[in-house]
Formats: C-alpha cells, sequence, structure tokens
C-alpha cells in the first residue's frame, strides 16, 4: 500500500516545481529577443490570465490587487502573496469578504 505523502513531502515537491518552471522561464526569457518580450508584455499586461479581460487595479490597504470583473479572479504581483501571508491572521479573510460576491 503507497505511503500517503506528508504535508512536508507534498510542500517540497511543489517547491521543487516551482524551482524548475522559475528555471525554464528564466532560460526561455534569456533566449527570446528584447522586442519579442516587449511586444508579450504589452498584448498582456493588466489583461486577466483566464479569461483575457482588462484587469482593474484595487488599492487594498498597502497592497495593490489586480482584480477581473468578468471572471472574478483575483490576482497578486510578486511579493504581494507574502506580504500577506505576514500580516494579521484575519487579513486575507478580509481581502476575500471585500471581492466576494
Ligand atoms: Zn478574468
Amino acid at each position: 500500500m503507497p505511503k500517503k505523502p506528508s504535508h512536508e513531502e507534498d510542500e517540497f515537491f511543489a517547491k521543487e516545481e516551482a524551482n524548475q518552471l522559475h528555471a525554464l522561464a528564466q532560460e526561455r526569457a534569456r533566449k527570446m529577443k528584447e522586442e519579442e518580450l516587449e511586444n508579450l508584455k504589452k498584448l498582456h499586461f493588466m489583461h486577466c490570465p483566464k479569461c483575457g479581460f482588462d484587469l482593474k487595479a484595487i488599492q487594498f490597504k498597502s497592497l495593490t490587487i489586480d482584480k477581473c470583473f468578468h471572471c472574478n479572479g483575483t490576482f497578486l504581483d510578486a511579493g504581494e502573496l507574502e506580504a500577506l501571508a505576514g500580516k494579521e491572521s484575519d487579513f486575507l479573510h478580509r481581502v476575500v469578504a471585500v471581492f466576494k460576491r
């Protein structure tokens, strides 16, 4: 009978996968020309990664949260999730309550 992985194992493998994906993205970006990267940014910047509609920047305390009012997706920039995790314990619940429909 296979042993159920522990939370620590799950976190280890998730972190390993994230590190590999980050390295692949960095390698791909290095190989792409600067002009191609600029065109990609123009095409995708502040558009929802799920449905393609415009994202709206919503200020919530010290964070700027990108919100899609079409599919109701909520997105954070690099470092913002870490900033949220370091806040008071009910902070995430309050963020969700702000955007809950
Ligand atoms: Zn969307």
